[in-house]
């Protein structure tokens, strides 16, 4: 069936009754709806529960919102400027309560009449032993709304835009109920095979829908859900795990048959240590993705300071060894140069020819590299996103490796498959902190996934302690004791770039204090922050790497990769401004040497519960895969770093924070039925393959996201 366009659920938005031209261009500016399909999958994001009336007497603050039958008994406006606000009082057989409304005034006060008898929703305030409800809602008693008011009222995201058109919530559901009278069950077909209807006891869409908007009791609401929630989830995995699939069955990819004198050189003599198991076990799975003639694209993860960079190495050298170039992109100057450093300094007396690339390489010197690069004298070459701009030509790249992928945005990871022809580069994607399963499920559903789940031996657990201000001059005597046994210390300030310049203000009153407390020519103290030239960075964080200086004060731009193992202590300052994988991977900068090491995390006294709960979850955990699941949770999806360009984390329902199992779910299905019948043609699953081809255009532009 291809889209038919008379399909009612593609009627523009204004057709809908009650809408029109300017109300739905409103809709469509401020809620991203312009057809009766985008109205229907706007789901509610609560409901009011308008089965029962309370009885004013009996409210009290902690209810929920609470639905009252009374008579408006007095109307007045009070207050100056900010503080005008309207006020009511509505009574009913119990008692009385002040209802307060701050906006659409003039509007209220014309439309209520005092003596008539309402239905008010609203939540219960208490100032003081003083009763009231903020923004009520407050519709005239009728028929429709007593009698038969046994259902659970959607609330619909809205604007205050939309509100002063009358698409408040009370419109949002009138809108909803016309687009009702609309549709038929035929205009919404089951979309997924009878056997997982029957096994999961779900709903029919048509009734799914239904319930979603206008459910009568909380069985329905949830079955319903459960439901959509499984549909939003299968459907995407469907598609990511079918994305797999044919790129595997379509794209070739080198295969690296052979492996040389590179790798093996540097394995016999150069490797300045035993692989973990998880390193070896890793490694094997790529080599033999590399072996299998299909072009790879895998994920890789591992907790901090698991040894992903010499995976990533040695697989370069896998790659150089059949013939081929390699690089390696990390998302800033810093990490770029880290990187580089180690890598020559690993393969140094191999006849191997390492070369560095970013914005900072200009002129002559960039001429030259860039020629060199497409002429094939370069081997490997590490930088930042400078490497996937155009100007930048391989003659044969073979792998493209990028660390802490989840800074790069989706299009820059699509340029890495172009930098070489007939075939894509391979691709690995490292991870500079673990990611929840359900987040990696999605953003690299279509990838496959390799994990480190295992340290180097001998590292200590990083302790760490939260301390507030009153601690400070103890804190200060730690890092003395610390320094006086041969250590060095980081102490770090958060640096974001709306409040830039008291940030940075922040840095250097705590440089200048820090000063004081370590003077010269006993101390020597390294500063660093975003705004330095990186050259100046640079000098500074060599004087810290080569232990001529012993305390590194710097914002997060040491945050990821910065390898200096003699350091034991990072203060972080301001705790709380931090995001848990932020925290994590700062204090990933310590722990790499054989000492103990600690983390100190300051922050002011009072803090919210979402502070107190990441302060405490590190504390409790050094476990990144731990603290990424604990991130996910505070946060919700959106707001984990790096995945906001991401659209496919725009889910209507699905929730990947709470509804982990129906996601693993709802993969294996899909993951069975791509098996056994990849082409969806078994007539169980002709469904399938109709609803994907007619959605297929939502996902369009994915196929390439690494
Ligand atoms: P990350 O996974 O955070 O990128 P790195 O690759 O930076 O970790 O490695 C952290 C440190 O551990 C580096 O100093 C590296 O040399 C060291 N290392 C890596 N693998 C091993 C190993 N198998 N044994 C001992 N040290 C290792
Ligand atoms: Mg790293």
């Amino acid at each position: 069936m291809s889209t038919n366009p008379k399909n009612i659920l593609e009627s523009p938005i204004e057709f809908l009754k009650g809408v029109g031209p300017v109300k739905g261009d409103m809709l469509k500016k401020e809620m991203g709806l312009f057809t009766f399909g985008d109205v229907l999958m706007s789901f509610p994001f609560r409901y009011v529960d308008k089965t029962k009336f309370h009885r004013i007497r009996e409210l009290h603050t902690d209810s929920d919102t609470v639905q009252l039958r009374g008579v408006l008994r007095r109307l007045t406006v009070i207050g100056e400027g900010r503080g005008r606000r309207l006020s009511g009082r509505l009574r009913d057989e119990t008692g009385s309560i002040e209802l307060v409304w701050f906006k659409g005034i003039h509007w209220l006060e014309r439309s209520l009449v005092v003596g008539q008898e309402y239905v008010v929703f609203g939540k219960v305030n208490d100032f003081k032993g003083n009763r009231s409800i903020p923004h009520p809602e407050i519709e005239v008693v009728s028929p429709e709304n007593t009698q038969q008011a046994s259902t659970f009222a959607p609330v619909y995201p809205s604007t205050e835009k939309l509100n002063n058109k009358g698409l408040d919530a009370k419109g949002r559901r009138k809108l909803m109920k016309s687009l009702f009278e609309k549709l038929k069950a035929a205009d919404l077909p089951e979309n997924l095979p009878d056997y997982i209807v029957q096994k999961f006891h779900f709903p029919s869409r048509w009734e799914a829908l239904q319930h979603i908007h206008f459910p009568k009791t909380q069985k329905e609401l949830d079955q319903a859900r459960n439901r959509l929630k499984f549909e939003e989830l299968f459907f995407l995995q469907l598609r990511l795990l079918q994305i797999k699939r044919r790129r595997k069955d379509a794209v070739k990819g080198y295969s690296f048959t052979t492996i040389g004198d590179h790798f093996n050189g540097f394995f016999h003599t150069k490797l300045p240590f035993e692989l973990t198991g998880a390193q070896k076990r890793v490694i094997k799975e790529i080599r033999r993705d590399l072996g299998s003639g299909v072009q790879m694209n895998r994920l890789l993860q591992g907790d901090v300071g698991s040894g992903k960079t010499m995976v990533g190495l040695m697989c370069m050298l896998m790659a150089l060894d059949n013939g081929y170039q390699a690089c390696m992109m990390a998302p800033t100057e810093i990490l770029a140069q880290q990187h580089h450093l180690s890598v020559s300094e690993y393969v140094e007396g191999l006849d191997i020819r390492v070369a560095f690339l970013s914005g900072s390489v200009k002129g002559k010197k960039r001429k030259a590299l860039l020629e060199e690069l497409a002429a094939g004298e370069i081997d490997i070459l590490i930088g930042t996103h400078a490497l996937i701009e155009d100007p930048v030509v391989f003659k044969n790249l073979g792998l493209a490796i990028t660390d802490e992928q989840h800074r790069f945005g989706v299009k820059q990871r699509g340029k890495l498959w172009k930098k070489n022809s007939p075939y894509p580069p391979h691709v690995l994607v490292m991870t500079a902190t673990p990611i929840p399963r359900t987040l990696a499920m999605t953003l690299y559903g279509d990838l496959d996934v390799s994990v480190i789940d295992e340290l180097p031996p001998g590292r200590k657990e990083v302790k760490t302690v939260h301390k507030t201000e009153n601690n400070r001059m103890r804190v200060i005597g730690f890092m003395r004791e610390e320094i006086a046994k041969g250590r060095q210390v980081y102490v770090v300030y958060p640096l974001i770039e709306e409040s830039e310049k008291l940030d940075l203000k922040n840095l250097e009153e705590g440089y200048a204090a820090l000063s004081r407390e370590f003077p010269i020519p006993d101390y020597q103290i390294s500063i660093v922050h975003g705004r330095m030239k990186p050259k100046d960075k640079d000098f500074e964080m060599q004087r810290f790497a080569k232990g001529e200086t012993q305390i590194m004060v710097a914002t997060t731009v040491i945050e990821v990769g910065v390898n200096v193992p003699n350091a034991s202590v990072m203060v972080i300052e301001n705790t709380e401004r931090f995001g848990l994988s932020q925290l994590h991977q700062l204090r990933g900068r310590v722990g790499r040497g054989a000492e103990q090491s600690y983390c100190i995390l300051m922050s002011s006294f009072k803090l919210s519960n979402e502070s107190k709960e990441r302060i405490q979850t590190m504390c409790r955990t050094n476990n990144g895969f731990e603290i990424s699941e604990a991130d996910l949770r505070l946060r919700g999806p959106g707001n984990i770093e790096g995945t906001q360009q991401s659209g496919i984390l725009n889910f209507k329902i699905a929730d990947l924070s709470k509804d982990g199992r129906i996601l693993q779910t709802a993969r294996e299905i899909a993951a069975r039925i791509l098996d056994d019948d990849p082409l969806f043609e078994r007539p169980q699953h002709s469904r399938l393959g109709e609803y994907m081809s007619k959605e297929g255009r939502k996902f369009k532009g994915w196929s390439r996201i690494s």
